[in-house]
């Protein structure tokens, strides 16, 4: 598709290209919607096959956050970046801090932080280029997001747990996991803890290695993980782990997990819901960082931001409420409620005030 077609199907504001060739930077900076507020995204480094790829993720992505921002409560809009690079050989002080200055040119309209391939060290250099950061390491900030987004996840999980079986509880349940990363990772542990059992996956046999040892699971092969026999699975590395070639294999009662983007397309949301397996939205289940994130711009406060980000478990259960009282697919509804509140909160600013 022409992209600008693609800009106008969904509404888009703006889409930045940054180029740097000092440090190499190759950035696509995406804001969606700003009618309630600042964009706000975070940075994804990733060793795209093609260009055409990168800034098809920075759009969906973006999108998917104006969604997670307004149904997450927050007065945000929706933003998105993604570097073209291999996260692990090609990054540098001058490729995050040119970068930087690119998120300080358009001056508040978005705001960055962490995201995949992207850490609390790389937003420090964002940092000392522009104030419209947040998952920095300074004092008064909130650091890694992915701890709370995992909080978040399993929270929402138990939700979803709460629909399908009556009861919260995830003690004895078998969790396919998707990714062991910075919130794959932080998702195992609090798993455990809870009682459930792991069947686990990753491209990184490091980071598989890191979960057996500290925690205890089944390792599988990557390619196996969407036909395991586990209750949940939990898509925790990139998107579209939900499509034509995968559904057929799933034999699982819930899939829910922090990956963005998890349903290749939106009839994938229908196909999941006529199966029956009970899908809790992207958006809403993995806004547990960007909740975090977002008290920063108050001044941090560690107990007010835990405190939202429990709630995911109260916004998955409402999402699942509207979908079974409406018989519609879980993804719609969540479109629903983020869609009525961007209105509504957009009409009621219309007024003008002198
Ligand atoms: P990460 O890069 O730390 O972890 C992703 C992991 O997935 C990596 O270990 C990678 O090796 C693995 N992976 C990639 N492709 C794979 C495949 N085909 N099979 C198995 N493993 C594979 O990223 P993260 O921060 O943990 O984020 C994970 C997902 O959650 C992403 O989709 C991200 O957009 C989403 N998310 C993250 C946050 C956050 O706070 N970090 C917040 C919301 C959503």
């Amino acid at each position: 598709m022409e992209i600008f077609d693609y800009l106008q199907k969904y509404d888009y504001e703006q889409l930045v290209i940054c180029q740097d060739q000092t440090s190499g930077l190759k950035a696509v900076i995406c804001i969606h919607d700003t009618t309630l507020g600042p964009a706000l995204g975070g940075t994804r480094m990733w060793d795209y096959a093609c260009e055409e790829d990168a800034i098809f993720d920075a759009l969906r992505l973006a999108r998917g956050m104006t969604y997670k921002n307004a149904a997450a409560g927050l007065n945000l809009g929706g933003g998105k970046t993604v570097i073209i690079g291999d996260s692990r050989t090609q990054k540098n002080e001058e490729l995050f801090r040119a970068f930087g200055r690119y998120v300080q040119s358009l001056n508040g309209r978005y705001i960055t932080a962490e995201d995949v391939g992207t850490t609390v060290q790389d937003m420090d250099w964002v940092h000392l280029e522009t104030d419209f950061v947040t998952g920095v390491s300074s004092s008064g900030a909130s650091g890694d997001p992915s701890p709370m987004t995992a909080r978040g996840v399993w929270r929402g999980m138990k939700a979803t747990a709460m629909e399908a079986y009556g009861s919260d509880s995830l003690s004895g349940k078998t969790i396919a996991i998707q990714g062991l990363g910075h919130v794959g990772y932080y998702l195992a542990k609090h798993l455990h803890e809870e009682g459930a059992k792991l069947i686990v996956t990753d491209i990184h046999d490091d980071l598989i290695k890191r979960v057996l040892d500290e925690i205890g699971a089944i390792a599988v092969r990557p390619d196996e993980i969407f036909g395991v026999k586990a209750d949940i699975f939990a898509p925790c590395a990139m998107g579209a782990v939900v499509n034509d070639q995968t559904i057929s294999q799933f034999k699982f009662q819930i899939i829910a997990g922090a990956a963005n983007n998890v349903l290749k397309e939106e009839h994938h949301g229908d196909k999941l819901h006529e199966l029956g397996i009970l899908y809790a939205p992207d958006y809403v289940i993995n806004c547990g960082g960007v909740i975090n994130v977002a008290d920063e711009l108050d001044g941090y406060n560690y107990d007010r931001a835990l405190k939202k980000v429990e709630k995911v478990y109260d916004n998955v259960a409402k999402v699942l409420k509207i979908a079974k009282e409406f018989k519609i697919p879980t993804s719609i509804a969540a479109d629903r409620m983020a869609e009525q509140r961007i209105e509504r909160i957009g009409r009621i600013r219309s007024n003008y005030l002198s």
